[in-house]
């Protein structure tokens, strides 16, 4: 008999599972309808900073398959569609069209919800004024361009210093707007230790962007017509004619928790490692209405990455599709840049590695990307953690220039095989002059942490 599978949600995690379950079962054995609130699906909001910044010229650049793709694929996505309620029980969903307002039922013998994530907006005057933009979706992103566009002064203020609002920052610059960045925090990037985030905000400040720290927004001020004019702290008050909000995201889990599906202490779907919600027998979630296991802490926490969300994707396809896989957690892998400086982090902080209950050490080194004779060696920071008692990676930080941020997957790769700091002093890691010194700086990092393990008396 031929079975329907309803997807919510049209992006990297809905649309992922969809095609992947379309591959294998053929349109006679399984129907497959996606609901998609916006215009676009299957759209990369991780290249919004770069089509802003003018890297990309035409958001069709960010979209990996049209809507028109999708269903020469037999996959019947429904654009403009939101999807208003699941009834668990009955085995459908109620969608609503947008343009028209009509309402339907539609059943489902599986159900894969992919709402994604919706970003935090605190309900301060002035938040919804014209001229104030989220970045989440091609349209948000579109409206922010139209206001570039249409504004002749030049003063912009991002609100929130962690990547999104970093790399909204830079776009802003590179398109010569005096760029005022607001963050609450002591230093920006949160997802870094503090050291490590004071690099950020040095080389911030050097490209020439006024960066304020500890800064609590209270207000967006606007002109007669309702414009937004300035962003107001506790301290004082920012001029801007464009103003960017990166302040963070929550699961947008509400139509799954109404539904009665489980939500863990982040709002997030839970989920067991086939990526079906707890509890239920044909129902599945992934992508940033989850939550995620984290394998070095080993607790539930919400990690909005796309990275995360197309391999889940694929991991619910193949399930739903008749097969078997399963995603086991993340050891919590994420990379950006401002200008030429690269950030990377993974496994934990120091903060997360105290509240996880680990005792440990540290070891921070200076290194170069290249031989130090070598022309275009760039110097960058790597900070480890290890634990104390048994020398195992706990977590990397790096930043520093061209060739820095994506050394972070060797570390990821020793967290993920439970490897001690000692253990990867020994990675056979390629080397030449051109793409490294003898001693490639994680290794120099591991080497120091293994230092300071012995220091502490290990085992
Ligand atoms: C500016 C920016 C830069 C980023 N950069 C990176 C990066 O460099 N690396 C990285 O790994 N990640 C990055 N991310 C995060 C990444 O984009 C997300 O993790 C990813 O898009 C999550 O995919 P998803 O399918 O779970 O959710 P989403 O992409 O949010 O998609 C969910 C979809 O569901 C739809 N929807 C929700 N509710 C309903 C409903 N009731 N009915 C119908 N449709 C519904 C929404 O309209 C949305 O299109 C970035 C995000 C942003 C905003």
């Amino acid at each position: 008999m031929r079975e329907r599978l309803v997807v919510i949600g049209g992006d990297a995690a809905g649309m992922s599972a969809a095609s992947q379950a379309r591959r294998l079962k053929d349109p006679d054995e399984l129907e497959i309808v996606a609901f998609e609130r916006g215009h676009h699906a299957s759209y990369s909001a991780c290249g919004i900073p770069y089509w802003v910044a003018g890297d990309v010229d035409d958001p069709e650049q960010l979209v990996a398959r049209t809507p028109e793709e999708h269903r020469a694929r037999h996959i019947d996505l429904r654009t403009r569609t939101e999807v208003t309620e699941i009834d668990v029980a009955g085995g459908r969903v109620r969608s609503r069209r947008l343009p028209d307002g009509q309402e339907v039922w539609t059943g489902f013998d599986k159900l894969v919800v992919a709402t994604g994530a919706r970003p935090v907006r605190p309900p301060l005057p002035g938040i919804d004024a014209p001229g104030v933009h989220g970045v989440q979706t091609l349209d948000d992103g579109q409206a922010l361009l139209d206001t570039l566009r249409g504004t002749k002064g030049r003063q912009a203020v991002v609100v929130g210093a962690g990547y999104i609002g970093v790399e909204m920052a830079e776009a802003l610059l590179r398109r010569d707007y005096e760029v005022t960045l607001l963050n609450r925090a002591p230093e920006p990037m949160t997802t870094l230790d503090p050291d490590m985030g004071r690099l950020v905000h040095e080389a911030v400040t050097g490209l020439g962007i006024r960066m304020v720290n500890e800064a609590e927004v209270t207000e967006i001020r606007t002109d007669e017509q309702g414009r937004a004019r300035a962003v107001v702290t506790s301290d004082a008050e920012y001029p801007a004619d464009v103003v960017v909000l990166g302040i963070g995201v929550r699961p947008e889990s509400e139509l799954a928790e109404a539904a009665g599906l489980p939500v863990g202490d982040f709002g997030g779907i839970l989920t067991d490692q086939a990526m079906r919600v707890r509890g239920q027998s044909a129902i599945w979630a992934g992508g940033d209405c989850v939550e995620v296991l984290d394998l070095v802490a080993g607790r539930q926490r919400h990690i909005p990455l796309g990275t995360h969300a197309n391999k889940q994707g694929q991991v619910i396809g193949t399930n739903v599709g008749g097969g078997y896989a399963t995603f086991p957690g993340v050891v919590g892998t994420a990379v950006s840049k401002v200008c030429d400086l690269e950030i990377a982090r993974t496994g934990l902080l120091e903060a997360e590695a105290r509240e996880a209950g680990f005792q440990f050490v540290t070891a921070t080194v200076e290194a170069t990307s290249r031989a130090g004779y070598f022309p275009g060696a760039a110097s960058m920071t790597v900070k480890m953690l290890a634990e104390r008692r048994t020398g195992r990676l706990l977590g990397t930080q790096i930043v520093g220039r061209e060739g820095a941020g994506k050394r972070v997957d060797v570390a990821a790769v020793a967290l993920t095989a439970g490897m001690t700091v000692e253990q990867m002093t020994a990675l056979d890691l390629g080397y030449a002059p051109p793409f490294s010194p003898v001693w490639d700086p994680v290794l120099v990092a591991a080497r120091k942490a293994t230092q300071a393990v012995r220091a502490h008396g290990a085992g």
